[in-house]
């Protein structure tokens, strides 16, 4: 069910659980800024998962309010995630979905990180 991203940031979301090692995830990179793990259910050969460790609903919240030193660290984080999985050279895709029309179901910001085979051409 995709969430309102009006709201509040909830501190008992999945993936605030997660970041307070609440529940395992299967981590591949970790920073002051953001830590990464495996999609629990993957929709390419690399799916991988990267949130801010500060609390914010989407890239909405994230863009307006995160002070620039956290966003340059996620966004870097981002970067070094792809370069880690090998994914430069054969290239990859970053979504993130925001809100309802947008499908997103997490309240977290989170931003997909998909690679491992050709992902064709998505408009929409
Ligand atoms: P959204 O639609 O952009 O919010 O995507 C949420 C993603 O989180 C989906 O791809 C889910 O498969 C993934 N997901 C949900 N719970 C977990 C979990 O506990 N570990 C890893 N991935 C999860």
């Amino acid at each position: 069910m995709p969430i309102d991203p009006t709201l509040a940031y909830d501190h008992s979301n999945i993936f605030a659980r997660i970041l307070r090692g609440e529940i395992p995830a299967k981590k591949v990179y970790e920073d002051d800024f953001a830590l990464a793990f495996h999609d629990i259910a993957p929709q390419a050969p690399v799916h991988v998962l990267v949130i801010p460790k500060g609390a914010y609903v989407s890239w909405d919240d994230f863009s307006a309010h995160a002070p620039a030193e956290e966003i340059a660290g996620f966004i870097r984080a981002v970067g070094h995630v792809a370069r880690e999985q090998g994914l430069v050279a054969p290239g990859y895709r970053l979504l993130a979905n925001v809100g309802m029309d947008g499908g997103q179901e997490v309240p977290h910001l989170h931003v997909h990180l998909f690679g491992g085979k050709p992902l064709g051409r998505m408009i929409a």
